[in-house]
Protein backbone atom coordinates (compact mmCIF):
# COMPACT_ATOMS: atom_id res chain seq x y z
CA UNK A 1 0.00 0.00 0.00
CA UNK A 2 1.59 3.67 -0.87
CA UNK A 3 2.25 5.96 1.07
CA UNK A 4 1.31 9.59 2.01
CA UNK A 5 3.34 12.17 2.31
CA UNK A 6 2.54 15.47 3.60
CA UNK A 7 4.83 18.72 1.73
CA UNK A 8 5.58 20.78 4.62
CA UNK A 9 5.92 24.73 3.28
CA UNK A 10 5.65 26.04 6.65
CA UNK A 11 6.31 25.36 10.56
CA UNK A 12 3.23 26.45 11.67
CA UNK A 13 1.72 25.05 14.46
CA UNK A 14 -1.17 24.04 12.22
CA UNK A 15 0.62 22.98 9.51
CA UNK A 16 3.19 20.76 12.08
CA UNK A 17 0.04 19.05 13.54
CA UNK A 18 -1.12 17.82 10.43
CA UNK A 19 2.48 16.72 9.16
CA UNK A 20 2.04 14.87 12.81
CA UNK A 21 -0.37 12.91 11.50
CA UNK A 22 1.08 11.73 8.11
CA UNK A 23 2.95 8.55 7.48
CA UNK A 24 5.94 10.64 5.49
CA UNK A 25 6.99 14.20 5.74
CA UNK A 26 8.44 15.99 2.85
CA UNK A 27 10.41 18.81 3.99
CA UNK A 28 10.68 21.37 1.40
CA UNK A 29 13.36 22.99 2.31
CA UNK A 30 13.33 25.73 -0.54
CA UNK A 31 10.04 27.22 0.97
CA UNK A 32 11.42 26.01 4.84
CA UNK A 33 14.61 27.53 5.25
CA UNK A 34 18.05 25.77 5.73
CA UNK A 35 18.15 26.74 9.51
CA UNK A 36 14.89 24.81 9.93
CA UNK A 37 16.49 21.21 8.47
CA UNK A 38 17.97 20.00 11.50
CA UNK A 39 15.11 20.22 13.99
CA UNK A 40 12.37 19.04 11.27
CA UNK A 41 15.03 16.03 10.56
CA UNK A 42 15.29 15.66 14.17
CA UNK A 43 11.34 16.19 15.08
CA UNK A 44 10.28 13.73 11.98
CA UNK A 45 13.11 11.24 12.32
CA UNK A 46 12.51 8.61 10.36
CA UNK A 47 9.97 9.38 8.15
CA UNK A 48 11.19 12.33 6.31
CA UNK A 49 12.05 13.71 2.87
CA UNK A 50 14.45 15.96 2.45
CA UNK A 51 13.56 18.21 -0.81
CA UNK A 52 15.77 21.40 -1.61
CA UNK A 53 13.89 21.88 -4.99
CA UNK A 54 16.05 24.10 -7.49
CA UNK A 55 14.26 27.22 -8.95
CA UNK A 56 14.29 26.44 -12.20
CA UNK A 57 12.04 23.49 -11.26
CA UNK A 58 9.38 25.12 -9.28
CA UNK A 59 11.11 26.10 -6.10
CA UNK A 60 10.94 28.94 -3.95
CA UNK A 61 14.77 30.06 -2.56
CA UNK A 62 15.73 31.95 -5.29
CA UNK A 63 19.35 32.85 -3.97
CA UNK A 64 20.87 30.02 -2.91
CA UNK A 65 24.01 28.58 -4.73
CA UNK A 66 23.57 25.66 -6.47
CA UNK A 67 26.83 24.28 -4.34
CA UNK A 68 24.99 24.88 -0.86
CA UNK A 69 21.63 23.18 -2.43
CA UNK A 70 23.49 20.08 -3.50
CA UNK A 71 25.71 20.02 -0.26
CA UNK A 72 22.23 20.46 1.93
CA UNK A 73 20.98 17.67 -0.04
CA UNK A 74 24.39 14.90 0.79
CA UNK A 75 24.44 15.71 4.14
CA UNK A 76 20.65 14.77 4.04
CA UNK A 77 21.59 11.78 1.97
CA UNK A 78 24.42 10.22 4.37
CA UNK A 79 21.92 11.33 7.49
CA UNK A 80 20.28 7.88 9.00
CA UNK A 81 17.67 10.37 10.28
CA UNK A 82 16.30 10.62 6.75
CA UNK A 83 14.38 8.43 4.62
CA UNK A 84 14.53 9.77 1.16
CA UNK A 85 16.14 12.32 -0.39
CA UNK A 86 15.48 14.00 -3.63
CA UNK A 87 17.38 14.71 -6.17
CA UNK A 88 16.02 16.81 -10.04
CA UNK A 89 16.82 14.75 -12.85
CA UNK A 90 20.69 15.34 -13.63
CA UNK A 91 21.53 16.34 -10.59
CA UNK A 92 21.29 12.85 -8.93
CA UNK A 93 25.27 12.57 -9.68
CA UNK A 94 25.81 14.69 -6.64
CA UNK A 95 24.27 12.28 -4.43
CA UNK A 96 26.51 10.32 -2.55
CA UNK A 97 26.99 6.49 -3.68
CA UNK A 98 24.92 4.53 -2.93
CA UNK A 99 27.03 2.59 -0.24
CA UNK A 100 27.49 6.10 1.32
CA UNK A 101 23.83 7.15 1.58
CA UNK A 102 21.52 6.62 4.19
CA UNK A 103 18.20 7.81 2.71
CA UNK A 104 16.59 6.36 -0.15
CA UNK A 105 17.47 8.57 -3.42
CA UNK A 106 14.24 10.03 -5.32
CA UNK A 107 15.19 11.04 -8.26
CA UNK A 108 12.93 13.39 -9.81
CA UNK A 109 11.16 15.23 -12.37
CA UNK A 110 8.70 17.72 -13.04
CA UNK A 111 6.60 19.12 -16.13
CA UNK A 112 5.06 22.40 -15.32
CA UNK A 113 3.72 23.10 -18.69
CA UNK A 114 1.84 19.81 -20.15
CA UNK A 115 1.82 16.09 -19.79
CA UNK A 116 4.36 14.56 -22.54
CA UNK A 117 3.17 12.19 -25.08
CA UNK A 118 3.08 8.15 -23.50
CA UNK A 119 6.42 7.36 -25.42
CA UNK A 120 8.35 10.40 -24.24
CA UNK A 121 7.45 9.29 -20.94
CA UNK A 122 8.35 5.90 -21.75
CA UNK A 123 12.00 7.34 -22.68
CA UNK A 124 12.25 8.93 -19.48
CA UNK A 125 11.46 6.47 -16.92
CA UNK A 126 14.28 4.73 -18.58
CA UNK A 127 16.34 7.13 -18.78
CA UNK A 128 15.54 7.67 -15.00
CA UNK A 129 15.95 4.28 -14.01
CA UNK A 130 19.22 3.89 -15.79
CA UNK A 131 20.54 6.38 -12.72
CA UNK A 132 20.64 4.10 -9.88
CA UNK A 133 17.43 5.95 -8.50
CA UNK A 134 15.97 3.52 -5.18
CA UNK A 135 12.67 5.08 -6.55
CA UNK A 136 12.04 7.26 -9.87
CA UNK A 137 9.07 10.16 -9.63
CA UNK A 138 7.70 11.74 -12.49
CA UNK A 139 5.28 14.72 -12.15
CA UNK A 140 3.58 16.14 -15.39
CA UNK A 141 0.80 18.88 -15.44
CA UNK A 142 -2.43 18.05 -16.97
CA UNK A 143 -3.73 20.13 -19.60
CA UNK A 144 -6.78 17.80 -19.98
CA UNK A 145 -8.06 14.91 -17.99
CA UNK A 146 -6.86 12.35 -20.57
CA UNK A 147 -3.45 13.72 -19.76
CA UNK A 148 -3.66 11.50 -16.86
CA UNK A 149 -3.60 8.04 -18.94
CA UNK A 150 0.30 8.49 -20.15
CA UNK A 151 1.24 8.87 -16.25
CA UNK A 152 -0.84 5.90 -15.54
CA UNK A 153 0.50 3.57 -17.74
CA UNK A 154 3.75 4.41 -16.60
CA UNK A 155 3.51 1.94 -13.85
CA UNK A 156 3.27 -1.07 -16.12
CA UNK A 157 6.86 -1.80 -16.84
CA UNK A 158 8.35 0.38 -14.68
CA UNK A 159 11.58 -2.12 -13.13
CA UNK A 160 12.52 0.70 -10.24
CA UNK A 161 9.55 2.03 -7.21
CA UNK A 162 7.66 4.99 -9.12
CA UNK A 163 6.26 8.20 -8.05
CA UNK A 164 3.65 9.30 -10.70
CA UNK A 165 1.17 11.86 -11.32
CA UNK A 166 -0.13 15.00 -12.72
CA UNK A 167 -0.96 18.31 -11.63
CA UNK A 168 -3.21 20.70 -11.68
CA UNK A 169 -7.57 20.21 -11.17
CA UNK A 170 -7.39 17.81 -14.38
CA UNK A 171 -4.87 15.49 -12.41
CA UNK A 172 -7.07 15.15 -9.05
CA UNK A 173 -7.89 11.92 -9.40
CA UNK A 174 -4.47 10.98 -10.52
CA UNK A 175 -2.86 11.68 -6.95
CA UNK A 176 -4.97 9.12 -5.18
CA UNK A 177 -5.25 6.43 -8.33
CA UNK A 178 -1.69 5.94 -8.53
CA UNK A 179 -1.83 4.74 -5.21
CA UNK A 180 -3.93 1.44 -6.36
CA UNK A 181 -1.18 1.72 -9.16
CA UNK A 182 1.71 0.79 -6.79
CA UNK A 183 2.90 4.22 -6.59
CA UNK A 184 5.61 4.47 -3.45
CA UNK A 185 4.26 7.31 -2.68
CA UNK A 186 1.60 9.96 -2.81
CA UNK A 187 1.72 13.89 -1.83
CA UNK A 188 -0.38 16.17 0.45
CA UNK A 189 -0.85 19.86 1.55
CA UNK A 190 -0.43 20.52 5.39
CA UNK A 191 -4.41 22.12 4.71
CA UNK A 192 -6.14 24.13 2.19
CA UNK A 193 -4.03 27.02 0.57
CA UNK A 194 -0.76 25.25 1.61
CA UNK A 195 -0.14 23.23 -1.79
CA UNK A 196 3.71 23.09 -2.63
CA UNK A 197 2.31 22.07 -5.92
CA UNK A 198 -0.76 22.78 -8.02
CA UNK A 199 -4.44 20.61 -7.03
CA UNK A 200 -2.53 19.13 -4.80
CA UNK A 201 -5.41 17.91 -2.38
CA UNK A 202 -5.62 18.24 1.43
CA UNK A 203 -4.37 15.75 4.34
CA UNK A 204 -7.60 15.86 5.84
CA UNK A 205 -9.54 15.31 1.98
CA UNK A 206 -6.83 12.69 1.36
CA UNK A 207 -7.13 10.46 4.90
CA UNK A 208 -10.84 11.88 5.85
CA UNK A 209 -12.10 11.62 2.67
CA UNK A 210 -10.55 9.68 0.30
CA UNK A 211 -9.05 6.99 2.81
CA UNK A 212 -5.95 7.30 0.57
CA UNK A 213 -3.99 5.09 3.23
CA UNK A 214 -6.06 2.16 2.59
CA UNK A 215 -6.15 2.80 -1.19
CA UNK A 216 -4.06 -0.13 -2.96
CA UNK A 217 -4.12 -2.73 -5.61
CA UNK A 218 -7.34 -4.08 -4.93
CA UNK A 219 -9.48 -0.84 -4.20
CA UNK A 220 -12.28 -0.64 -6.34
CA UNK A 221 -12.70 2.37 -8.05
CA UNK A 222 -15.50 4.95 -8.88
CA UNK A 223 -16.21 8.38 -9.73
CA UNK A 224 -18.33 11.46 -10.95
CA UNK A 225 -17.28 13.44 -14.34
CA UNK A 226 -18.55 16.74 -14.95
CA UNK A 227 -17.33 20.25 -15.95
CA UNK A 228 -16.94 22.37 -13.31
CA UNK A 229 -16.77 19.15 -10.87
CA UNK A 230 -15.10 20.87 -7.82
CA UNK A 231 -17.71 21.25 -5.77
CA UNK A 232 -19.59 18.36 -6.49
CA UNK A 233 -21.09 17.00 -3.01
CA UNK A 234 -20.52 13.10 -4.57
CA UNK A 235 -17.38 12.44 -3.76
CA UNK A 236 -18.29 12.90 -0.03
CA UNK A 237 -21.25 11.33 0.25
CA UNK A 238 -19.97 8.04 -1.82
CA UNK A 239 -16.91 7.91 0.03
CA UNK A 240 -18.76 8.54 3.37
CA UNK A 241 -20.64 5.12 2.39
CA UNK A 242 -17.86 3.36 1.28
CA UNK A 243 -16.24 3.96 4.76
CA UNK A 244 -19.67 3.14 6.53
CA UNK A 245 -20.20 -0.23 5.11
CA UNK A 246 -15.96 -0.85 5.12
CA UNK A 247 -15.38 -1.42 1.66
CA UNK A 248 -12.23 -1.05 -0.34
CA UNK A 249 -13.71 1.41 -2.60
CA UNK A 250 -12.74 5.43 -3.50
CA UNK A 251 -14.70 7.84 -5.04
CA UNK A 252 -13.10 10.53 -7.12
CA UNK A 253 -14.37 13.84 -9.09
CA UNK A 254 -13.26 13.58 -13.04
CA UNK A 255 -13.16 17.04 -14.20
CA UNK A 256 -13.75 16.07 -18.00
CA UNK A 257 -14.27 18.97 -20.56
CA UNK A 258 -14.36 17.57 -24.08
CA UNK A 259 -14.90 13.90 -25.29
CA UNK A 260 -16.82 12.75 -22.78
CA UNK A 261 -17.64 9.06 -24.33
CA UNK A 262 -13.69 8.40 -24.95
CA UNK A 263 -12.88 9.28 -21.48
CA UNK A 264 -15.49 6.91 -20.26
CA UNK A 265 -14.24 4.20 -22.58
CA UNK A 266 -10.72 4.92 -21.34
CA UNK A 267 -11.18 5.11 -17.69
CA UNK A 268 -13.23 1.81 -17.50
CA UNK A 269 -11.19 -0.39 -19.86
CA UNK A 270 -7.66 1.01 -19.11
CA UNK A 271 -7.63 2.22 -15.00
CA UNK A 272 -10.55 -0.62 -14.16
CA UNK A 273 -13.13 1.49 -13.26
CA UNK A 274 -16.25 -0.22 -12.16
CA UNK A 275 -18.77 2.99 -11.92
CA UNK A 276 -19.10 6.20 -12.96
CA UNK A 277 -21.45 8.80 -11.93
CA UNK A 278 -22.16 11.54 -14.92
CA UNK A 279 -23.17 15.32 -14.70
CA UNK A 280 -23.49 18.21 -16.63
CA UNK A 281 -22.54 18.76 -19.26
CA UNK A 282 -21.86 14.65 -20.04
CA UNK A 283 -25.60 12.95 -19.22
CA UNK A 284 -26.20 12.83 -23.06
CA UNK A 285 -22.47 12.36 -24.49
CA UNK A 286 -21.85 9.71 -22.38
CA UNK A 287 -24.29 7.34 -24.21
CA UNK A 288 -22.02 6.69 -27.26
CA UNK A 289 -19.81 5.01 -24.96
CA UNK A 290 -22.24 2.32 -23.70
CA UNK A 291 -22.96 -0.84 -25.01
CA UNK A 292 -26.44 -1.22 -23.03
CA UNK A 293 -28.78 1.76 -21.86
CA UNK A 294 -31.71 1.40 -19.80
CA UNK A 295 -35.26 2.12 -22.13
CA UNK A 296 -36.24 5.08 -20.17
CA UNK A 297 -32.76 6.81 -19.90
CA UNK A 298 -32.02 5.59 -23.87
CA UNK A 299 -35.65 7.48 -24.75
CA UNK A 300 -34.77 10.42 -22.28
CA UNK A 301 -31.12 10.50 -24.35
CA UNK A 302 -29.84 11.19 -20.60
CA UNK A 303 -27.75 8.82 -18.67
CA UNK A 304 -26.47 9.90 -15.31
CA UNK A 305 -24.81 6.42 -13.90
CA UNK A 306 -22.31 3.81 -15.45
CA UNK A 307 -21.88 0.56 -14.36
CA UNK A 308 -19.00 -2.03 -15.71
CA UNK A 309 -21.27 -5.18 -15.98
CA UNK A 310 -20.49 -8.45 -17.56
CA UNK A 311 -22.15 -7.28 -21.02
CA UNK A 312 -19.89 -4.38 -21.21
CA UNK A 313 -20.53 -0.88 -19.73
CA UNK A 314 -23.90 -0.52 -19.06
CA UNK A 315 -26.22 3.06 -18.32
CA UNK A 316 -28.95 4.67 -16.67
CA UNK A 317 -30.83 7.54 -14.80
CA UNK A 318 -31.04 7.50 -11.40
CA UNK A 319 -32.24 10.97 -11.18
CA UNK A 320 -35.33 10.14 -12.98
CA UNK A 321 -36.03 7.15 -10.55
CA UNK A 322 -35.18 8.86 -7.54
CA UNK A 323 -37.12 11.80 -8.21
CA UNK A 324 -40.61 9.73 -8.76
CA UNK A 325 -39.87 7.23 -5.47
CA UNK A 326 -39.46 10.75 -3.80
CA UNK A 327 -42.67 12.01 -5.61
CA UNK A 328 -44.31 8.04 -4.86
CA UNK A 329 -43.30 8.16 -1.48
CA UNK A 330 -44.81 11.51 -0.84
CA UNK A 331 -48.10 11.03 -2.42
CA UNK A 332 -48.42 7.01 -0.35
CA UNK A 333 -48.59 4.88 -3.62
CA UNK A 334 -47.72 4.63 -7.13
CA UNK A 335 -47.69 7.71 -9.98
CA UNK A 336 -50.10 5.41 -12.32
CA UNK A 337 -53.51 7.59 -12.84
CA UNK A 338 -51.90 10.53 -10.78
CA UNK A 339 -52.09 14.25 -12.53
CA UNK A 340 -48.46 15.81 -11.79
CA UNK A 341 -47.27 19.48 -12.92
CA UNK A 342 -43.67 19.99 -13.48
CA UNK A 343 -42.63 23.24 -13.97
CA UNK A 344 -39.01 23.39 -16.21
CA UNK A 345 -38.51 21.53 -19.74
CA UNK A 346 -34.06 21.51 -18.79
CA UNK A 347 -32.28 18.63 -18.08
CA UNK A 348 -33.96 17.63 -14.70
CA UNK A 349 -37.37 18.63 -16.06
CA UNK A 350 -36.73 15.83 -18.94
CA UNK A 351 -35.81 13.21 -15.88
CA UNK A 352 -39.11 14.12 -13.66
CA UNK A 353 -41.61 13.68 -16.74
CA UNK A 354 -39.66 10.91 -18.58
CA UNK A 355 -39.96 8.67 -15.05
CA UNK A 356 -43.38 10.09 -14.09
CA UNK A 357 -45.20 9.22 -17.67
CA UNK A 358 -43.25 5.82 -17.92
CA UNK A 359 -45.19 4.91 -14.26
CA UNK A 360 -48.40 6.19 -15.36
CA UNK A 361 -48.82 9.19 -14.65
CA UNK A 362 -50.66 12.53 -16.46
CA UNK A 363 -48.08 15.04 -16.86
CA UNK A 364 -48.47 18.57 -16.99
CA UNK A 365 -45.40 21.07 -18.18
CA UNK A 366 -45.24 24.34 -17.58
CA UNK A 367 -42.03 26.33 -18.50
CA UNK A 368 -41.08 29.76 -19.33
CA UNK A 369 -40.02 28.81 -22.76
CA UNK A 370 -43.14 27.26 -24.20
CA UNK A 371 -42.13 26.10 -27.31
CA UNK A 372 -39.28 23.69 -25.07
CA UNK A 373 -42.32 22.60 -23.03
CA UNK A 374 -44.28 21.57 -26.36
CA UNK A 375 -41.11 19.15 -27.18
CA UNK A 376 -40.92 17.38 -23.94
CA UNK A 377 -44.28 17.46 -24.22
CA UNK A 378 -44.13 15.44 -27.93
CA UNK A 379 -41.98 13.22 -26.61
CA UNK A 380 -43.84 12.14 -23.61
CA UNK A 381 -47.39 12.42 -24.38
CA UNK A 382 -47.92 15.09 -21.75
CA UNK A 383 -49.30 18.01 -22.05
CA UNK A 384 -48.33 21.93 -21.64
CA UNK A 385 -49.93 24.83 -19.71
CA UNK A 386 -48.76 28.49 -18.99
CA UNK A 387 -47.57 28.62 -14.94
CA UNK A 388 -50.77 30.37 -13.88
CA UNK A 389 -52.81 27.55 -15.28
CA UNK A 390 -51.71 24.93 -12.45
CA UNK A 391 -53.89 26.22 -10.23
CA UNK A 392 -57.32 24.94 -11.18
CA UNK A 393 -55.23 21.80 -12.93
CA UNK A 394 -56.55 19.56 -9.96
CA UNK A 395 -52.88 18.13 -9.76
CA UNK A 396 -51.90 15.69 -7.00
CA UNK A 397 -48.14 17.12 -7.17
CA UNK A 398 -46.26 20.08 -8.33
CA UNK A 399 -42.43 19.94 -9.11
CA UNK A 400 -40.43 22.70 -9.10
CA UNK A 401 -37.43 21.13 -12.12
CA UNK A 402 -36.20 25.25 -12.72
CA UNK A 403 -33.53 26.98 -11.30
CA UNK A 404 -35.69 29.40 -9.86
CA UNK A 405 -35.07 29.89 -6.34
CA UNK A 406 -31.99 28.50 -6.09
CA UNK A 407 -29.38 30.32 -4.39
CA UNK A 408 -28.45 33.83 -4.89
CA UNK A 409 -32.14 33.95 -5.90
CA UNK A 410 -33.69 32.48 -2.57
CA UNK A 411 -36.53 34.89 -2.77
CA UNK A 412 -38.19 33.87 -5.82
CA UNK A 413 -40.61 31.56 -6.72
CA UNK A 414 -42.07 29.66 -9.53
CA UNK A 415 -45.66 29.55 -9.12
CA UNK A 416 -48.29 31.89 -7.45
CA UNK A 417 -49.91 31.04 -3.93
CA UNK A 418 -53.08 30.07 -5.01
CA UNK A 419 -51.56 27.12 -7.11
CA UNK A 420 -50.40 25.60 -3.56
CA UNK A 421 -53.46 24.31 -1.82
CA UNK A 422 -53.74 22.00 1.14
CA UNK A 423 -52.74 18.63 0.76
CA UNK A 424 -50.64 18.60 -2.32
CA UNK A 425 -47.14 17.70 -3.06
CA UNK A 426 -45.04 20.04 -3.78
CA UNK A 427 -42.13 19.09 -4.81
CA UNK A 428 -39.08 21.35 -5.36
CA UNK A 429 -35.76 19.99 -7.15
CA UNK A 430 -33.38 22.91 -6.28
CA UNK A 431 -31.40 21.78 -2.73
CA UNK A 432 -29.47 25.42 -2.14
CA UNK A 433 -31.13 26.39 0.04
CA UNK A 434 -32.47 23.22 1.42
CA UNK A 435 -35.79 25.67 2.46
CA UNK A 436 -36.69 26.95 -0.74
CA UNK A 437 -39.40 30.38 -0.90
CA UNK A 438 -41.27 27.56 -2.51
CA UNK A 439 -41.56 24.86 0.12
CA UNK A 440 -41.73 27.58 2.85
CA UNK A 441 -44.81 29.04 1.31
CA UNK A 442 -46.24 25.72 0.50
CA UNK A 443 -45.81 24.24 3.88
CA UNK A 444 -47.64 27.72 5.34
CA UNK A 445 -50.41 26.83 3.19
CA UNK A 446 -50.45 23.09 4.40
CA UNK A 447 -48.99 21.03 1.19
CA UNK A 448 -46.38 17.82 2.17
CA UNK A 449 -43.15 19.30 1.17
CA UNK A 450 -40.43 17.21 -0.64
CA UNK A 451 -37.08 18.87 -0.60
CA UNK A 452 -34.08 18.63 -3.38
CA UNK A 453 -32.01 16.69 -1.02
CA UNK A 454 -34.45 13.77 -1.22
CA UNK A 455 -33.70 13.77 -5.29
CA UNK A 456 -30.09 14.28 -5.12
CA UNK A 457 -29.66 11.06 -2.33
CA UNK A 458 -31.83 9.03 -4.17
CA UNK A 459 -30.05 9.16 -7.26
CA UNK A 460 -26.62 8.37 -5.80
CA UNK A 461 -28.04 5.52 -2.84
CA UNK A 462 -29.79 4.26 -6.44
CA UNK A 463 -25.77 4.70 -7.77
CA UNK A 464 -24.44 3.07 -4.98
CA UNK A 465 -26.74 0.28 -4.61
CA UNK A 466 -26.27 -0.91 -8.56
CA UNK A 467 -22.36 -0.58 -8.08
CA UNK A 468 -22.19 -2.19 -4.78
CA UNK A 469 -25.22 -4.36 -4.51
CA UNK A 470 -25.41 -3.49 -1.42
CA UNK A 471 -27.95 -1.50 0.65
CA UNK A 472 -26.63 2.48 0.72
CA UNK A 473 -26.51 3.57 3.66
CA UNK A 474 -29.50 6.59 3.17
CA UNK A 475 -29.47 8.54 5.97
CA UNK A 476 -25.68 8.63 6.80
CA UNK A 477 -25.59 9.87 3.13
CA UNK A 478 -27.95 12.95 3.26
CA UNK A 479 -26.52 14.04 6.45
CA UNK A 480 -22.96 14.26 4.84
CA UNK A 481 -24.54 16.27 1.95
CA UNK A 482 -26.24 18.80 4.17
CA UNK A 483 -22.92 19.41 6.41
CA UNK A 484 -21.20 20.15 2.67
CA UNK A 485 -23.99 21.84 1.55
CA UNK A 486 -23.76 24.41 4.91
CA UNK A 487 -19.92 24.47 4.32
CA UNK A 488 -20.57 25.99 0.90
CA UNK A 489 -23.10 27.87 2.16
CA UNK A 490 -20.46 29.84 4.21
CA UNK A 491 -18.21 29.92 1.94
CA UNK A 492 -21.31 32.08 0.06
CA UNK A 493 -21.36 29.70 -2.63
P1 LIG B 1 -31.38 23.40 -17.14
O1 LIG B 1 -31.34 22.21 -18.03
O2 LIG B 1 -30.51 24.56 -17.42
O3 LIG B 1 -32.90 23.94 -17.13
C1 LIG B 1 -33.25 25.10 -16.43
C2 LIG B 1 -34.76 25.22 -16.38
O4 LIG B 1 -35.07 26.33 -15.53
C3 LIG B 1 -35.38 25.53 -17.74
O5 LIG B 1 -36.67 24.98 -17.78
C4 LIG B 1 -35.46 27.07 -17.71
O6 LIG B 1 -36.46 27.59 -18.54
C5 LIG B 1 -35.83 27.29 -16.27
N1 LIG B 1 -35.48 28.63 -15.81
C6 LIG B 1 -34.25 29.12 -15.58
N2 LIG B 1 -34.33 30.39 -15.13
C7 LIG B 1 -35.64 30.71 -15.09
C8 LIG B 1 -36.37 31.88 -14.70
N3 LIG B 1 -35.74 32.97 -14.27
N4 LIG B 1 -37.71 31.83 -14.76
C9 LIG B 1 -38.38 30.73 -15.19
N5 LIG B 1 -37.74 29.59 -15.57
C10 LIG B 1 -36.39 29.58 -15.51
O7 LIG B 1 -31.10 23.00 -15.61
P2 LIG B 1 -31.46 21.62 -14.90
O8 LIG B 1 -30.29 20.74 -14.91
O9 LIG B 1 -32.76 21.12 -15.39
O10 LIG B 1 -31.61 22.11 -13.38
C11 LIG B 1 -32.77 22.81 -12.95
C12 LIG B 1 -32.82 22.79 -11.44
O11 LIG B 1 -32.94 21.47 -10.97
C13 LIG B 1 -31.58 23.37 -10.77
O12 LIG B 1 -31.98 24.28 -9.78
C14 LIG B 1 -30.91 22.22 -10.10
O13 LIG B 1 -30.36 22.55 -8.85
C15 LIG B 1 -32.06 21.26 -9.89
N6 LIG B 1 -31.58 19.87 -9.94
C16 LIG B 1 -31.67 19.14 -8.82
C17 LIG B 1 -31.25 17.84 -8.81
C18 LIG B 1 -31.38 17.06 -7.54
O14 LIG B 1 -30.81 15.96 -7.47
N7 LIG B 1 -32.11 17.54 -6.56
C19 LIG B 1 -30.72 17.26 -9.96
C20 LIG B 1 -30.64 18.04 -11.12
C21 LIG B 1 -31.06 19.35 -11.09
P3 LIG B 1 -36.15 27.92 -20.07
O15 LIG B 1 -36.33 26.63 -20.82
O16 LIG B 1 -37.16 28.94 -20.42
O17 LIG B 1 -34.75 28.44 -20.14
Amino acid sequence: MGKIAVALTDASPGSLAAAEAAELVELRIDHLGADALEGLVERFRGRCIVTYRAAADGGVDGAVAEADRLALLARAAKDGRVAYVDYELGCEGAAPPAAGRAAKLIVSRHDFERTPHAKELEQLRAEMESTGADVVKIVTTARAEPDCFGVYHLFEGASAPMIALAMGEYGHASRVICLKLGAEMTFASAAPGRESAPGQISLDDMLGMYRAGEVGRDTALYGVMGDPIAHSMSPAIHNAAFAQLAMDAVYLPFRVTDDAAEFTRRIFGEVGLQGLSVTIPHKEAVIASLDRVDPVAERMGAVNTVAATEGGLYGTNTDSAAACDSLEAALGGSLEGRRIGVCGAGGAARAIVYGAADRGAEVLIANRTRSRAERLAAETGAAVCGPEELAGAGLDALVNATSVGMAPNRDSCPVADEALREGLVVFDTVYNPLETTLLARARSRGCVTVDGMEMFVGQAAAQFELWTGQAAPGGLMRSVALERLAARTQEGG
